[in-house]
């Protein structure tokens, strides 16, 4: 008998109508009792044998859990057996009614009497520690899982590092070689126009000297003379004419060069905006996380060897091998 603040009440003094709190418990008569009670409890010979509990322990119980099974509710009657074909406890009206054929019905108390020690019970315990171990394993694994994803990130900066480092080698020697190759064009060019503006400079001689030997002639020489070199400069000049004409055919000091950078689409594509250099890659995988509990942990009999009941937190964690790869062009 409980108030609502979980206080016990002495139980023959409530009878009795008189409010007095309970200072042990007698599971065998299932009330409280005060000092008094207690004590005319222990002495009178029906109840000599009566094992107390501290009240203060009976409080710590929890209420709910063991209160159901005090009485039928169907009957209003204690339970007192217990059917062993349905593994069952029944009151005396439960009997008449539902197990009239039932055969080895036996009183409830003598089948739970070692129940304290009873495979069951230790099997329960059993049972609630392996849940409570396959959840925290859960939680380490939860933890875990955001470790090893803290190293990855690390490793996968590390690897992006290493490998700019090594894009900017290539580089570099890219740039080198490209400065050696500006270089061999540009000498080579000057070498080849310096062969021209050196052919330039003789046809021009050329001319001059045909120039100034004409000018001499046409001040100090007679008309025939006159005659005579125009002729002949005609000729040299149809010569000159024609080697000149070859010149502008052949040399090739006299095209136009002009040098660019030309980069092939990959590099150019690698400074446009929406070019992805590396993409972090997330992968999920499943955690197969299977609660197996046999389900006939009712049907076990208690008054025989119960049959263990197995239940199984298997964590297995498909390892993900790391997948953060990089690729780049
Ligand atoms: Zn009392
Ligand atoms: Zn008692
Ligand atoms: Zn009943
Ligand atoms: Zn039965």
């Amino acid at each position: 008998m409980t108030t609502e603040t979980q206080e016990i009440i002495c139980g023959p003094c409530d009878f009795r109508e008189i409010a007095k709190l309970a200072v042990v418990w007698c599971p065998t008569c299932d009330e409280g009792l005060c000092d008094e009670c207690s004590g005319h409890h222990r002495a009178a010979k029906a109840t000599r044998g009566h094992q107390f509990i501290d009240s203060d322990h009976y409080k710590e119980m929890p209420r709910k859990m063991i209160e159901e099974f005090n009485k039928c509710p169907e009957h209003d009657e204690k339970y007192e057996l217990f059917c062993p074909k349905h593994a069952t406890h029944c009151c005396v009206q439960c009997v008449k009614e539902k197990h009239a054929k039932c055969t080895g019905i036996t009183l409830l108390k003598k089948v739970i009497e070692n129940i304290k020690s009873s495979v069951t019970a230790t099997t329960i315990m059993q049972q609630i520690e392996k849940r409570m171990e396959g959840l925290s394993k859960l939680t380490k694994n939860r933890v875990e899982n955001i470790n090893r994803i803290d190293k990855q990130s690390s490793e996968l900066c590390t690897d992006f590092r290493r490998m700019r480092k090594e894009i900017d080698l290539v580089l570099d020697e890219f740039e080198k070689e490209l400065s050696e190759q500006v270089i061999s064009v540009k000498n080579t060019q000057s070498s080849i126009v310096d062969n021209t503006i050196a052919q330039i400079a003789t046809h021009e001689s050329v001319y001059k000297e045909m120039y100034s030997a004409l000018l001499k002639v046409l001040a100090y020489g007679s008309n025939f003379q006159v005659y005579s070199a125009i002729k002949k400069i005609e000729e040299k000049l149809m010569n000159e004419d024609k080697e000149i004409e070859l010149f502008f055919k052949n040399d090739n000091g006299l095209q136009e060069i002009n040098i660019a950078l030309e980069c092939s689409q990959q590099l150019s594509s690698l400074l446009t905006e929406d070019f992805s250099l590396a993409t972090v890659r997330t992968s999920n995988s499943t955690l197969e996380c299977d609660l197996k509990i046999l389900d006939n942990l009712e049907a076990q009999n208690l008054s025989t060897t119960a049959r263990t009941t197995v239940s199984e937190l298997n964590i297995k964690q498909y390892v993900q091998t790391r997948r953060s790869t990089i690729s780049y062009i």
